[in-house]
This record gives structure tokens, C-alpha cells and sequence, in this order.
């Protein structure tokens, strides 16, 4: 899943982890995906028929999100907010599980089309090396256009609670000092 499918996760989950600033939580929605481009350019991890086992194997995801969830609760001394920021984390394992493999690669702004590749197989590694790959596959499925729509609306609804978070605090119940 792109991007914005990641934040709109990260901005719904605000209200349930108010200590935590929302740069954080959006960071911790695509962290497997920083890790895949730091691990690309540490030459640890390719994308490929072996997939991406250190930044998207199921495995490692778990790892990454209990580190999170163990970090960030030590940061702001707030078990929830650890367990919150773990959850998120894993929530980019889950998404990618459902969209993934995704076969459509790079949007041409001239031609305003995505490029397909080849329908692509499961490429979310459950361990590493040589372990079966799963993908739900659901952007195998529908088209760019389609997939784009979904996260542009997905992200509508994480805004609208994250507003609704941010209305309701900044409202104290009493009417504001002229
Ligand atoms: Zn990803």
C-alpha cells in the first residue's frame, strides 16, 4: 500500500495515543518502508523474488513493531502510547498484506496512466530467505486509478477523526477568552 493508506492509520490512531506527537505516529505507519529503502542502500535487502524479508517479512515486522512498542513507551513513559506506536507499526504489515504485490510501478504525469508490470506473485516473506511469500494481492486486482481513489479515501476518513480529535480538545467546554 502507498503512502497515504500508511497515514490515514496514523491519523486515526491520535486520539488513542494523545502523548505522542502526530510526526511520530506517521513515521511509525511507514517505518517498514524506511527501513526497506535504508536496507536497499545498506545492500542487506533487494526487492526480488526474495521480497523483502528484514523490512516486510512477517517475522521481522513483529520484531520492529515489540522494538517500537518497547521504545516509545520508555520515551514518553506510557505503556500505551508504546502499545499504540507497536500497533501502527504493524498496521503497515497488515495493509501490505491485503494490497500486496502491488503490479503497477511508477505514474507517468504525461501520459497521467500507471505503467503495469507483469501480475506479480506474493511477495511478503513470512521469515526470511527461502519461506513461503503471502499477499491477499487486492491491488493485483483492481486498478491503479481504483487503488488510488481507495487511499485518497482512506486518508479522508483518518483526517476526519484526526480533526475531530483536535476540534473536540481545543473545545474546553467554555466559551473562548475575548
Ligand atoms: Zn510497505
Amino acid at each position: 500500500m502507498g503512502p497515504l493508506g500508511h497515514f490515514s492509520v496514523a491519523l486515526a490512531a491520535k486520539p488513542a495515543a494523545p502523548k505522542v506527537p502526530l510526526g511520530v505516529l506517521l513515521l511509525a505507519a511507514v517505518i517498514l518502508d524506511v527501513l526497506a529503502v535504508a536496507f536497499g542502500f545498506a545492500g542487506i535487502e533487494r526487492a526480488g523474488s526474495a521480497g523483502l524479508p528484514w523490512s516486510h517479512g512477517l517475522f521481522m515486522s513483529i520484531i520492529w513493531s515489540a522494538v517500537a512498542a518497547l521504545f516509545l513507551a520508555r520515551i514518553y513513559r506510557d505503556y500505551r502510547a508504546g502499545v499504540v506506536v507497536g500497533l501502527l507499526v504493524f498496521s503497515h504489515w497488515v495493509l501490505d498484506f491485503i494490497s500486496h504485490p502491488i503490479p503497477f510501478s511508477s505514474f507517468s504525469w504525461r501520459s497521467w496512466q500507471w505503467s503495469y508490470g507483469h501480475p506479480l506473485p506474493s511477495d511478503l516473506p513470512l521469515l526470511f530467505g527461502d519461506s513461503p511469500k503471502v499477499g491477499l494481492g487486492l491491488y493485483n486486482s483492481i486498478s491503479a486509478m481504483e487503488a488510488t481513489a481507495l487511499e485518497f479515501g482512506m486518508f479522508i476518513l483518518g483526517a476526519a477523526v484526526y480533526a475531530r480529535y483536535i476540534f473536540q480538545k481545543r473545545k474546553p467546554g467554555r466559551p473562548p477568552s475575548a
